[in-house]
């Protein structure tokens, strides 16, 4: 059974007032992007309802879509008919055989918006409800807990009938918290970050960082793929490339062995904040997590976070290892994600990384590289930036 329409439901239960209309708009903007693959369909609003009228355009796959949509908390397939008692109650009987997974018990929540259609809501619950029993089986009506409630809208323009409710990505609408760079590893963590950053309303710019000719091509292009993935959520990503060859080495030559993660890290932020300066991002995103490796034990983030002047926020700082695996996957970055291409911090890993680097020895040491200022400076220039939009072969236009 095909539905007419999709009822959805925007924005977040506790937004309230002008917020809530502010948010809804920008979640609109959203359904209208991805509504574009479909272009039969038409976007209403009636009665401070959104709906999408599908006009033959293949509900499945709108609906495989529209679940991806942040913004959207959930959304209902409905069923159209011309309000007039027995096609009411016809239509709804259909709606009930045609379920996907079939209720013990049910009731009718019938509402009358429009007058002058001769039964009131209480009566129509019973006038539906009991069509429904007269012809089927083994359903029973229960007003307090039903499995299901079939709601059914009496409006001039015609009847509404819908009862499944299928939950939404939630969240804020991309966009509406404002912007921060993602440091994205081509790892399994960063990618979830992402996406957790953008659930909260932030539009993101990638910064990936690369050690061209150590690390390949195709490590390069396992980045854009995953940036790719995450335009499903938003319309476009920048993605910066930073040269780190120069400061890798340079760090590498230096000597201080188990520091050198910690260095390649204060090195990654800074240039990351100044990324962040740049292109008026207000935080930084990492998919660090709190005690897997090395540089993220409680005294290395703070020791490596010192750099920062802007907050770097860490979505994952807390997660179990298995429940960001399982998120990578919900949203498809997971098997790009283990592809085998080397990073530019495992080619450069020491064999005993500090778990617990001093400051003061870090920054003393840090003001003997005359150099890394400059250095800095120049990877910043050197970034090559490339616009990711979805589902589009990768141009690389230099900005
Ligand atoms: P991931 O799975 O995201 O790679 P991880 O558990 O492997 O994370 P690390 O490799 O130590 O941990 O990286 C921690 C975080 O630092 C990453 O999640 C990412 O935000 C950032 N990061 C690490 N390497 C890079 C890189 N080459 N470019 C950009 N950001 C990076
Ligand atoms: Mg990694």
């Amino acid at each position: 059974m095909i539905p007419d329409q999709i009822l959805l439901r925007l924005g977040e239960l506790t937004l309230k007032g002008k917020n809530r209309s502010k948010f809804e708009n920008r979640a609109l903007t959203e359904v209208s992007r991805v509504m574009e693959a479909f272009p039969k369909t038409k976007i209403t609003k009636t009665f401070g309802r959104v709906y999408v009228e599908l006009h033959g355009e293949p509900y499945e796959d709108i609906a495989d879509r529209l679940k991806k949509v942040i913004g959207i908390s959930s959304f209902s397939p409905v069923y159209a008919v011309q309000s007039e008692l027995k096609a009411i109650q016809q239509k709804a009987l259909e709606v009930m055989q045609h379920l996907k997974h079939q209720p013990k018990t049910f009731k009718v929540t019938a509402k009358r918006a429009h007058k002058p259609f001769p039964h009131g809501s209480q009566e129509m619950n019973h006038l539906v409800g009991g069509y429904i029993l007269h012809h089927t089986e083994y359903l029973k009506v229960d007003v307090h807990e039903p499995d299901l409630e079939l709601k059914v809208e009496v409006r001039k323009e015609g009847t509404f009938i819908f009862s499944e409710i299928i939950q939404g990505a939630k969240g804020l609408p991309v966009g509406s918290s404002g912007k921060a760079m993602l440091m994205l590893s081509g790892g399994i963590d960063s990618p979830v970050a992402g996406y957790l950053a953008m659930r909260r309303g932030i539009r993101i710019e990638a910064v990936h960082f690369h050690s061209y000719p150590y690390t390949s091509e195709r490590a390069k292009q396992k980045v854009i793929d995953l940036t790719r993935k995450l335009t499903c959520y938003t319309r476009e990503i920048r993605l910066h490339l930073v040269p780190f060859t120069d400061i890798q080495t340079k760090l590498a030559q230096g000597g201080s062995d188990n520091l050198l993660i910690t260095f390649m890290r204060r090195a990654m932020f800074r240039i990351t904040e100044k990324l962040a300066h740049k292109n008026e991002a207000m935080a930084i995103i990492t998919g660090e997590n709190l005690g897997q490796v090395a540089s993220q034990t409680m005294s290395s983030i703070s020791v490596i976070n010192k750099v920062n002047t802007i907050p770097v926020l860490r979505p994952l700082i807390t997660m179990e290892k298995a429940e960001i695996i399982a998120m990578s996957k919900q949203i498809d970055t997971y098997e790009t994600s283990i592809l085998p291409y080397e990073d530019c911090c495992t080619i450069f890993l020491p064999k005993s990384p500090a778990t617990n680097p001093s400051l003061k020895v870090v920054e003393k040491q840090e003001s003997w590289m005359k150099w890394l200022d400059e250095e800095i400076e120049k990877a910043v220039e050197q970034t090559e930036v490339i616009s990711i939009k979805e589902e589009q072969p990768s141009e690389l236009d230099l900005f």
